[in-house]
């Protein structure tokens, strides 16, 4: 059959893709698909017939288009957990603590219960214990769980989180956005609560997340050394009354070196 021809001089996109799609006889652009019979052709303009997908196909085109827009967002998730808080402070390592390379029978009941966590975050979570005990590892591996399941999470260790303010306020730059992505994330993971040392700019930091996410009712876990009750010197009694709403104390005693030698 004729392909069309076209004459103009200047010729677009759209005239180059007529006279390679495009047919003046619409017999040749009428076709026969098994589940929705004739396809009658299209005609773009006066005596120009196009082939017109059917049903399936257009189907088939978004099914494709979809898992494409999947996976452009697990990709962009499984970076933003981690690396939400900066590039330079991505700490690669973290991608491999999950809860299958953690050592289940030395925290078995700890294990338990940040699984359970993962599946269903609710309220809060926090690991407390002496260090070595594996409380890092358990609040990472909530993160990949909940990241394999394509589900929105944000994590950072507590030192961390205000050092990249910091470096912000000497940079000049606002770390606002920061405080706001931490406090509106559907899970938030906070490292080593206790680790940065007290002072009335991190109590007030402390103080706006949690205040923001129990009102939102938005979950949190976080680790810590100390006793949850015994918080208020590093975020305040207002913040710590705030992560006692439906708080699970999940206590890890280790076997670490160092509490030995503290115990002596
Ligand atoms: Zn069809």
């Amino acid at each position: 059959m004729k392909r069309l021809q076209i004459s103009w001089p200047e010729q677009g996109t759209f005239e180059a893709f007529l006279s390679q799609q495009g047919s003046a006889n619409p017999g040749e652009k009428t076709w026969v698909c098994a589940q929705c019979g004739t396809i009658l052709p299209c005609e773009i303009r006066p005596g120009v017939y196009l082939r017109r997908p059917c049903t399936c196909e257009r189907q088939q085109r978004e099914k494709q288009e979809m898992q494409t827009i999947r996976q452009q967002i697990q990709a962009e998730q499984r970076a933003h957990t981690f690396a939400w808080i900066g590039q330079a402070w991505i700490e690669p390592h973290l991608e491999r603590l999950t809860f299958a390379s953690f050592d289940r029978g030395r925290q078995s009941k700890a294990f338990e219960q940040a699984q359970a966590f993962a599946r269903l975050p609710q309220g809060t979570l926090a690991l407390t214990g002496n260090y070595g005990t594996g409380k890092t590892h358990l609040l990472v591996a909530i993160a990949n769980a909940r990241r394999e399941l394509n589900l929105p999470c944000l994590y950072v260790s507590a030192i961390t989180f205000f050092e990249a303010i910091q470096e912000r306020i000497h940079q000049d730059r606002e770390y606002q956005p920061l405080l706001h992505m931490a406090a509106k994330t559907p899970l938030l993971l906070l490292d080593d609560l206790d680790k940065p040392k007290p002072s009335e700019f991190r109590e007030s930091v402390y103080y706006f997340l949690f205040n923001q996410r129990s009102q939102a009712g938005l979950p949190l876990a976080f680790t810590c050394n100390s006793d949850p009750q015994s918080l208020d010197r590093w975020i305040g009694g207002a913040a710590r009354s705030r992560i006692m709403q439906g708080l699970t104390p999940v206590l890890m005693h280790g076997h670490d070196l160092r509490v030995q030698k503290r115990g002596v």
